[in-house]
This record gives C-alpha cells, sequence and structure tokens, in this order.
C-alpha cells in the first residue's frame, strides 16, 4: 500500500493484509467487519484507530472506541501506546471502555448528583436483596425462589428496553418476575439507586429526551469503532445509533459465530442486518486466520457449520503445525484436572511459561477439580473474580450444613441454612433456640419438638431428626445420598426448579459434590477440605489481580477475545457442552440454544494457537457419558486419522 504510516506500522510489527487495510483506511461511511475468529478484527479496529489519529489527525476526543470487556479496553490503549509515533496524552483522549463505562461517564457529566457512584448497586447481593424484600409480598420464600433467575430475567427485559409495562406474563413465573420488577425498579427510584443495566437506559432516556444534548453529542463524536458486535444488545445498538444519527459513521466488528451472550439480550441479528440500519455501509470479509495453526481453524471451521443460523464463511489458516485438536479420555472430572495438572507440571518444569496455557470450561462449577488440583501444586494460576468456589454454592453449602449439623448439634449458622430444605420458615429460628433452652435439649434435637401448623410436617420432622444425627457415622458418600433422598433435598430441589421454571436446578451441584466427596473417608476430612478450598478461592482471587505469568482458569464466555498457546477444554460430553438446558429445549423443538452452544464450542477451540485439547470424560456426575454431539461432524471415517 502507498501509506507511508501503514508501511511504518508493519515495520514495527504490525503487519495488514490487502482486506485488513482497506478496513483500516476507509474510514468515512459505515463499515461493517464480518470475520471469523482469529482473522484481525481487533487488530484492524486498533490500527484504525491510529490511523485515524496519526494520519487523519483527527481528534481523540471525537472517537469513541468500544470493547467488550474494560480488560480488552486497557489492553487496546497499550497497544496503541506501543505502536511508532503514538502520543500518550493523545490516547488518552479517546473515549474509549465498554458501553457501560462510556455512558457511565456521559450521564455522571450531565446530572452526577443522581448517578453518584456510591448509589450505584454494585453488587448482585444488594440487587438480590431488594428482590427478597419484594418477594415478600407474595409469599415466595427466601431461599426457594430463585431470586437470581428473577434477577437475570429483569436484566434480559431492560437491556432489551422492555419496560415493565410492556412485558406480557404468560406464566407463574413471569407473573411474579414482573411483579419484582416493577417493585425493584420503585425501590431504586425511592430510594434514588441504581444498577449498571440503568446506566444504559438513564442514558438513552437522556439523550432521548433532551435534544440539546444530542445534538451536542452527535457533534462531538465523528467515529464510532465498535468491537465484538455481535453481541451488541437492544438499548446499546439504539444508543449507538441515536449518537451516529449525523454522520453515520460506524465501524462494526465482529462474527457471528461468536454470539454468546444470548440470555442476556444480545442479539446478533443487529451485526447480520447491519445494512439495513446503514443502507451505505461497506462490508468487508477477513478470511485469513492469523492465530491458529491450520489443524484447528479445519477442526472449527467444521465442527460450527453444523449450525444453520448463520452466514456461511471459508477461514484459511496461515501456518500448520501439524498436531490436530487432540481428544483424551480421563475416567471422570477428578482424573480429567490430575491428567492436565500433571501435564502441565511436566511442560513449565520444561520451561514453557505458564501464561501460554488456558483451561475453559463451560461452567464454573466445572472448574471444582482442576482449581484443586492446581491449588494443591506450585504451580501459578489466575481465576476471574466473579468465580465463586464450588464450596460456597448455595445448594453446596446447603447439603454441607447438614453434615456439620451432625457433628455439632448446636451449629445455629448450619441449622439456618437447612431450615428452608426442610420447609421451616426461617422466622422459626428465633423459636427453635427459645425451645431448646426450656427443654434443654440441642437446636437439632429440638427441632422434632417443634409445634408445626401441620401434623405430617411434625411427624416427618421427628423421622429426619434421627437421620441427621446420624449421618456422622456415615461415609461422606453415603451422607450425601442419604440427604438427597430420605431427608428429602432432591424433593425441596423439584418444588424449587418447578417454581422457578428451572426444572431441578441444584441437583447437579448434589451430583458434582458426591464426585468430590469420594476423594475422603470422613465427614471431618470433607468439611476441612471444603472450608480450605473456600479459602483458597478468596487467595486466588486476590493474587490474580497481579499475577502477570500465570495459567489461566476461565469460562468460555470470559475468554471470548483472548488467545493463548495451548488451551485444554474441560468436559466436551453432551449434557456439559452443550448444556443439559440447551439439549432440553432442543427436545422440545427450539434449536437456538443448542446453536448458542455449539458457538460456545467454537469460541473455545479459536482461543487456541497452537494447540489444543479437548476432555472427553467417559463419566461425568457418576454416570456414563457422551462425547459432545459437536465434535461428530469433525469424525467421518476420513477425519478420523486426524484424532488420536
Ligand atoms: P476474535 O474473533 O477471537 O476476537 P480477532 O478477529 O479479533 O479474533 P485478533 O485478536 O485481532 O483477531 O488477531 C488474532 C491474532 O492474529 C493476534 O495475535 C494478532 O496480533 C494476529 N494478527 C492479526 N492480523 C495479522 C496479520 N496481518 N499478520 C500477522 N498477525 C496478525
Ligand atoms: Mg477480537
Amino acid at each position: 500500500f502507498n501509506s507511508p504510516f501503514l508501511q511504518l506500522l508493519a515495520e514495527n510489527g504490525v503487519t495488514l493484509d490487502e482486506n485488513q487495510a482497506a478496513a483500516v483506511t476507509e474510514t468515512e461511511g459505515s463499515l461493517l467487519v464480518l470475520a471469523g475468529a482469529g482473522s484481525g478484527k481487533t487488530r484492524v479496529l486498533t490500527a484504525r484507530t491510529a490511523y485515524l489519529l496519526k494520519v487523519k489527525q483527527i481528534d481523540p476526543r471525537s472517537i469513541m472506541l468500544v470493547t467488550f470487556t474494560s480488560k480488552a479496553a486497557s489492553e487496546m490503549k497499550n497497544r496503541l501506546l506501543s505502536y511508532p509515533e503514538m502520543k500518550r496524552d493523545q490516547i488518552q483522549q479517546l473515549v474509549t471502555g465498554t458501553f457501560h463505562s462510556i455512558f457511565y461517564r456521559i450521564l455522571m457529566f450531565h446530572d452526577a448528583g443522581n448517578w453518584a457512584n456510591d448509589k450505584l448497586l454494585k453488587k448482585e447481593w444488594q440487587r438480590d436483596k431488594i428482590l427478597k424484600e419484594a418477594g415478600k409480598e407474595l409469599g415466595l420464600s427466601e431461599k426457594e425462589f430463585a431470586y437470581d433467575a428473577a434477577l437475570q430475567q429483569i436484566g434480559y427485559w431492560k437491556n432489551s428496553l422492555i419496560m415493565p409495562q410492556d412485558v406480557k406474563p404468560l406464566t407463574d413465573w413471569d407473573k411474579n418476575v414482573l411483579f419484582l420488577y416493577k417493585k425493584y425498579e420503585e425501590y431504586k427510584r425511592q430510594n434514588t439507586l441504581f444498577d449498571f443495566d440503568d446506566m444504559l437506559l438513564g442514558c438513552y432516556q437522556l439523550l432521548r429526551n433532551s435534544p440539546e444534548i444530542l445534538d451536542y453529542y452527535q457533534q462531538r463524536f465523528h467515529y464510532f469503532l465498535i468491537d465484538e458486535f455481535q453481541d451488541i444488545n437492544k438499548v446499546q445498538y439504539e444508543l449507538m445509533k441515536l449518537l451516529s444519527g449525523k454522520n453515520q459513521n460506524v465501524c462494526a466488528v465482529g462474527d457471528d459465530d461468536q454470539a454468546i451472550y444470548s440470555f442476556r439480550g444480545s442479539d446478533p441479528s443487529y451485526l447480520l442486518d447491519f445494512e439495513k440500519d446503514f443502507p451505505s455501509a461497506k462490508v468487508i470479509t477477513l478470511e485469513q486466520n492469523y492465530r491458529s495453526a491450520h489443524e484447528i481453524v479445519a477442526a472449527a471451521n467444521q465442527m460450527i457449520a453444523s449450525n444453520k443460523t448463520r452466514r456461511p464463511k471459508q477461514m484459511k489458516a496461515q501456518f500448520s503445525n501439524s498436531s490436530p485438536p487432540l481428544l483424551f479420555f480421563p475416567y471422570d472430572e477428578e482424573e480429567e484436572a490430575t491428567m492436565i495438572v500433571t501435564d502441565l507440571q511436566e511442560r513449565i518444569l520444561n520451561g514453557a511459561s505458564p501464561s501460554d496455557f488456558a483451561i475453559l470450561y463451560r461452567t464454573n462449577a466445572a472448574s471444582r477439580a482442576v482449581f484443586e488440583r492446581l491449588s494443591s501444586s506450585n504451580l501459578p494460576f489466575i481465576i476471574d473474580q466473579d468465580a465463586e468456589s464450588f464450596y460456597d454454592r448455595y445448594i453446596v453449602r446447603s447439603a454441607l450444613s447438614f453434615l456439620k449439623l451432625s457433628l455439632n448439634e448446636d451449629d445455629s449458622e448450619s441449622l439456618s441454612d437447612i431450615l428452608p430444605i426442610l420447609f421451616i420458615k426461617q422466622t422459626m429460628l428465633k423459636e427453635i433456640k427459645a425451645l431448646s433452652i426450656l427443654k434443654d435439649c440441642s437446636f437439632l434435637e429440638t427441632l422434632s419438638l417443634l409445634n408445626t401448623t401441620h401434623a405430617f410436617q411434625e411427624k416427618k420432622l421427628k423421622k429426619t431428626v434421627p437421620i441427621i444425627q446420624s449421618l456422622k457415622t456415615l461415609t461422606p458418600v453415603q451422607a450425601i445420598e442419604k440427604i438427597e433422598k430420605e431427608i428429602g433435598f432432591l424433593d425441596y430441589l423439584k418444588k424449587r426448579g418447578s417454581e422457578s421454571n428451572q426444572l431441578e436446578k441444584g441437583s447437579d451441584d448434589l451430583k458434582d459434590l458426591k464426585t468430590a466427596a469420594k476423594s475422603f473417608h470422613t465427614i471431618d476430612a470433607l468439611l476441612a477440605h471444603a472450608e480450605h478450598m473456600s479459602a483458597m478461592n478468596k487467595e486466588i482471587k486476590k493474587l490474580s489481580k497481579h499475577f502477570t505469568d500465570a495459567i489461566s482458569l476461565s469460562t468460555i464466555h470470559r475468554a471470548k477475545g483472548l488467545e493463548y498457546k495451548t488451551v485444554y477444554l474441560l468436559g466436551a460430553v453432551d449434557g456439559s457442552l452443550p448444556h443439559d438446558h440447551a439439549l432440553e429445549s432442543s427436545r422440545n423443538g427450539d434449536f437456538s440454544p443448542l446453536e448458542e452452544e455449539r458457538r460456545l464450542f467454537y469460541v473455545a477451540m479459536t482461543r487456541a494457537q497452537n494447540e489444543l485439547f479437548i476432555s472427553v470424560p467417559e463419566n461425568r456426575r457418576g454416570k456414563n457419558a457422551a462425547r459432545t454431539r459437536f465434535l461428530r461432524p469433525l469424525l467421518t471415517p476420513r477425519k478420523k486419522a486426524n484424532f488420536q
């Protein structure tokens, strides 16, 4: 190309191919860059920003550069700083960040009083508490009703610009959540509080209701650059449309095969239908994959081709390392973890750098065994800040509370944990304590003396108390089985599940707990281990903020946009990836969740640069597991030779 600046970039290691260069230099008018994983979309956005600044002499304050995470934004700024002839102050003046951070800054500027940081509901438990308070009016139980799912539903509505008055409830669940939604919004209004979703909604309302302010920003921003456009949601899209209304200068970059946030209201059709709202848009596709070895790209291409709703793409790799994605077949989750950690230990001992490796999984709970093995190794590793310890999960903690209570019948915290499972209201706690003093017996024994409104419940409690007392004489696995069946934990979960529209939610946690408990002969040992792991989780999180050269443990969702030399993917079996709930939907004729799971698999595979190891445990949760259906297209006889 005849741009000396691109020449200079190339000399500094930032080469661009012809299509990439076009996407960087076509700066006027809307542009859609639609391309597969690892094709340099993010590199294009970074280089385009540099090009705007350096060659087009654009004022950095008129460029809005949006990334999916704040980490990605700071990485992009660091990249820019490393480019030739970039000035630090210029880069600092760019308007970059996530949609949330950018629009929050705008809101603060215009109406700081109402949006002060101390009024932000930062933590999930804060929002949870408001819902639970509201739920009392409906008589929804604090622990039985799935408030976490309700919060997610409310977020989905808000991000889709569905206000309470727009909701058409069909089921009891919808009706309950709509009630909570209204109360939640009302509570926030009365107490001048706000949540993350309100940052976007508030800004949307601000711009819609104040033509002068809208006009100001439309004049101010001339260039919009948006990464990961396939996961944009309605309110973000509308905001972007409003702001870019005058000059339509939007550069959207994405890959429909990597849309993985539909549960939060993200919608890839904004990417695929981009030309509807931006009719003059140019479309550039990138076909070279620069990240991964040919063998990985070929397998990922073939795997994702089974999705029906997608824009077909061809991806060619740059290099080959003659090592195809490798399947391995551990006996179960435990052996899976052991095999990976052993492999890591050997490689790192031989000089590999820990940060070359990532271990990816579908859900956080699936990382339990790997977390445990790594914790007892001397390898440095990092986890997500919001990754909860397996042993702190509500269901797991409740099950352990039965065990604790069996060892210490006066443990009041554990008693409080198990009350809902025995269908006793939390408000009875005081009464139980008083009665135990009066009758001079332990908290646990007192349960069998309770006068409840139902005779059958009294009878059941009289039967249950000795069972809880007997737990301490059993092995951990036997004890958990007793809790499931004889104490009625599974019945409780069934009831909770049907109320929240999520069948059997939580029974998986009990199965996972049984798998974990197998390694322990005594209840004491299991409890000590649980406590240790919970503390370890907090410790590793603290360390994760500072570690630079460490193995990454991450959900696939969190690994979006990132790359690692070697990737281990856990649990490539039906039920885990694809997740059970997607299989369930597909049995009912709805295939879109299954397609989203396949995209997740695609995202996972395409994080790997040189090596991809896919673990297919033979057993999962104590049962035979089937190799994930996503790998079937790759195992046709012709391809079989590629896999060992
Ligand atoms: P994803 O879809 O996963 O977000 P992406 O399309 O954004 O991927 P990048 O992360 O920008 O891809 O690039 C993938 C890798 O390829 C990076 O390591 C990047 O530096 C490298 N790369 C991109 N373009 C080129 C190129 N023209 N020549 C050499 N390497 C390149
Ligand atoms: Mg990217």
